[in-house]
């Protein structure tokens, strides 16, 4: 029989009304179990374990992180695949970081959820965690985990976990990944893609990787954009990476003092890497020439990494590599696990 652990964070699915605010807050671990005895009914062996309290995951933060990835790492050689749940909110940012917390990873972690809480009638709960722990036990012929990935399993979709955004707050299905294709299709069944899947050598131990450091920004460049602002989050105490959001292919305006700030925290030794404002695409440093500063000023590209991915990988880069600034920032040019796709 296979073996699945779940790790409840919490999130809408995990929720029910508030009888004094009337707003949605996360209820506890046997309430959820209560509304879900499919778990304990399949011939797949679930155990749960669960954050108490349950969060919402606007409240989950690095150490939450730490927290998800260590009953992943402590628990490996029990389990076949594990899935967590967890708010969609801020899912894309956990699961991205979990995918380079968890190096040599070789079994299924699933990211799961839902738009409506367990309760309602309407609710994707069922169908979602269904199908996550499924594909969390799904093994080929030789026994090896079909897709041995962090992924977000969603809807009918299973993607890459770095590489994909919170899309929309209001239908099912509530994530895209703009760049990648999804890994996986449910529908009567489950079409894997395996020539789409990241493999990693089978005989490597997986390592935990625990580090943060947010001493890291977004900053969002658009047109008017005044150089107090710029200069205020660049020259912040402590600051020492930043997620330059641009125009369309990696493009800024040409304003000297842009140029002049980006130059200043460069030598200064902040990292910046550009990410592009479009969802789908990548940045092109050099195409058009109002990217030339940038590259003149020492900003890196980030090619058609997520914003959520970038700030991820960054913080844990810094955070394990602080006293060397040069292989964060090398690190952050290459592709580690499938997050971005480099031409
Ligand atoms: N606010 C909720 C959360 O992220 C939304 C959800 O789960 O869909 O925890």
């Amino acid at each position: 029989m296979s073996k699945v652990l779940l790790i409840s964070t919490g999130g809408t699915i995990t929720m029910v009304r508030s009888k004094t605010s009337g707003a949605l807050v996360p209820a506890d671990i046997e309430n959820f179990k209560a509304y879900m005895p499919e778990l304990f009914a399949g011939d797949i062996q679930v155990d749960i374990q669960a954050f108490s309290p349950l969060l919402d995951s606007s409240d989950v933060n690095p150490d939450c992180w730490v927290r998800m990835a260590r009953m992943v790492y402590d628990h490996y050689e029990d389990y076949d695949g594990f899935v967590i749940l967890h708010g969609t909110d801020t899912m894309s940012y956990s699961a991205s970081a979990l995918s380079f917390m968890l190096e040599n990873l070789s079994k299924p972690v699933v990211f799961t959820g839902s738009q409506l809480p367990v309760g309602v009638l309407r609710s994707d709960a069922k169908e979602n965690l269904l199908t996550a722990i499924e594909i969390a036990a799904a093994q080929d012929e030789e026994g090896n985990a079909i897709v041995p990935e962090v992924t977000i399993y969603f809807e009918d979709r299973l993607f890459r976990a770095n590489r994909t955004t919170k899309r929309n707050a209001e239908h099912f299905s509530a994530f895209n990944s703009y760049n990648y294709p999804a890994l996986a299709k449910a529908g009567v069944h489950i079409t894997y893609q395996p020539h789409l899947v990241h493999y990693t050598d089978l005989n490597a131990p997986l390592r935990l990787h625990t580090n943060f450091d947010c001493n890291v920004a977004v900053l969002k460049l658009f047109p008017g954009i005044q150089q107090p602002v710029v200069r205020a989050l660049l020259r912040t105490r402590g600051l020492k990476g930043v997620v330059l959001e641009t125009f369309g292919a990696g493009n800024a305006p040409t304003d000297k003092w842009l140029y002049r700030e980006l130059k200043a925290a460069v030598d200064k030794g902040i990292v910046i890497v550009n990410k592009t404002q479009c969802n789908t695409g990548s940045v092109e440093m050099g195409l058009y020439a109002v990217s030339l500063n940038l590259m003149k000023a020492g900003v890196i590209s980030g090619h058609d990494i997520t914003t959520e991915a970038l700030l991820t990988k960054m913080m844990l880069l810094f955070g394990e590599n602080p006293d060397d600034t040069e292989l964060v920032s090398t690190l952050l040019g290459k592709d580690i696990c499938g997050e971005m796709t480099i031409d």
